[in-house]
């Protein structure tokens, strides 16, 4: 198991100033978000934690990963070649949490919203290039439970425990109904493949800003599930 503590991160304000819809008519509200985007360069730590695991024991609808049972159809059959996965829990980091805009300015809370994405965002694109690096990875994709209904979201306890205590590891924890705390977290596995996949293809929700590829309903019907989307944040 490895942490991935020392991330990289500066706020982009523009970023943030653009992607809140501020403009210099703003010019209170702008400048109460420079101050919010100055505290989370002070405290910013986005965090990851990873573990290799070998896939073992494949069976209709399930397999191990680690030792560890998990079950769906969809990821038994994407990983119906692969021998290797790396797990992975990434984390805006409790840091930003801990910053809070003015009680009742939704529009301030909204672009430390942004801020933490963005940690969120730059935690995982560090992962991916440190996979790459370290284990010379060609394409990958990646999994998530929650993201199809066919992995549901309630094996996130299964995905916890391959590390142990994440919330010791790297700040991050399950309330009863497994969504993680931070909020801007995401879990997942990303394995090798030959052909780039996205559970987004198997998901018909209609609006979602999260939205990486077309649903594809023949491609829904080669997996032979009923698909349904859910609600998440970066799948
Ligand atoms: S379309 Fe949205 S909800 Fe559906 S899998 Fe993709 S990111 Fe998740």
């Amino acid at each position: 198991m490895e942490i991935l503590d020392s991330i990289p991160f500066d706020v982009d304000a523009h970023e943030v100033l653009r992607r809140a819809h501020l403009t210099k008519a703003d010019a209170d509200i702008t400048q109460g978000a420079r101050e919010l985007i100055e505290q989370a360069r002070q405290v910013a730590r986005p965090k990851v934690v990873y573990e290799v695991c070998y896939v073992e024991n494949k069976r209709t609808d399930s397999l191990e990963l680690a030792g560890i049972t998990f079950t769906s159809r969809v990821l038994r059959m994407n990983l119906d070649q692969v021998q290797r996965i790396f797990a992975y829990v990434a984390t805006c980091g409790t840091e930003l949490t801990e910053i809070s805009a003015p009680a009742g300015d939704m529009l301030l809370d909204y672009c430390l919203d942004i801020i933490k994405e963005m940690a969120l965002r730059t935690a995982m694109a560090h992962l991916r290039k440190h996979l790459e690096t370290r284990y010379a990875l060609g394409q990958t994709s990646s999994m998530n439970p929650g993201s199809l209904e066919d992995w549901p979201i309630t094996q996130q306890n299964e995905l916890f425990s391959i590390f142990g205590d994440v919330e010791k590891l790297i700040g991050v924890r399950l309330s009863d109904s497994f969504l993680m705390i931070p909020t801007k977290s995401v879990s997942g596995i990303i394995f090798p493949t030959q052909v780039r996949f996205e559970s987004c293809q198997l998901c018909p929700r209609e609006v979602c800003p999260s939205r990486r590829a077309a649903f594809d309903s023949s491609l829904a019907e080669q997996y032979g599930i009923e698909v349904a989307g859910t609600a998440g944040e970066i799948h």
